[in-house]
């Protein structure tokens, strides 16, 4: 199993790669602009197919190549709680910027917490993690020690909680009990910025404290 982050434009959100060569699969999670032309690369480097793609949250600079994906058949996963902003990505039009022209995105299967998501040939759990916006996953691969978790946490930081549909009481909670609780040696991949652990935000994080 191959992990790669790549941050993408217009503002540097990290789009990621989950490849598994054995099997010639491979999983990409948001989809900011250009994703969809980094993702066939990686695909056409690493001879393999690319099976899903899973959005994050529905926040715009996650979605803008999304419906790329859709239209080239490939399976498109989601939190409900997001919905609307899939349905309608128009609704972020102030907090985007102008010139991004944002295309609805066909959700094929939306996923709950808890769930186990049986592709690409690895434990694969979905963890809700409400606070930045309400329907904010984390994919948590548990034999990789790794988990992909959107904008809920940052190296450092946290995510905004200001935004519609943001909670800082909400989003405290879902770090504590669903990021903190995992292995301190758990790599946590953000949509934003550089890589960090579990281990390391517990102890540093000037926002929320284990
Ligand atoms: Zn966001």
């Amino acid at each position: 199993m191959l992990i790669i982050s790549q941050e993408l434009p217009p503002i540097g959100t990290n789009a990621i790669a989950l490849i598994n060569t054995a099997r010639s699969e491979c999983i990409i999670i948001d989809a900011p602009q250009e994703a969809y032309n980094w993702a066939i690369k990686i695909a056409r480097d690493h001879e393999c197919e690319i099976v899903a793609l899973i959005l994050t949250h529905g926040h715009w600079d996650h979605i803008i190549d999304a419906h790329k994906f859709s239209t080239a058949g490939i399976q498109t996963f989601g939190h409900r709680e997001d919905g609307q902003m899939f349905a309608d990505p128009k609704i972020m039009m102030n907090y985007a910027l102008p010139e991004i022209e944002l295309l609805p995105v066909e959700i094929n299967q939306w996923v709950q917490h808890g769930q186990h998501l049986d592709i690409l040939g690895v434990q694969m759990e979905i963890l809700h993690v409400p606070g930045h916006c309400p329907g904010n996953i984390l994919v948590y691969l548990p034999c990789q020690e790794a988990a992909i978790v959107g904008d809920v946490i940052f190296s450092g930081s946290v995510g905004r909680y200001d935004l519609p549909g943001g909670d800082f009481e909400v989003l405290q909670q879902s770090i504590r009990k669903e990021v903190y609780s995992l292995p301190d040696s758990t790599t946590l991949y953000p949509g934003h910025g550089p890589t960090t652990t579990v281990g390391h935000e517990k102890v540093s994080n000037p926002f929320v404290r284990a």
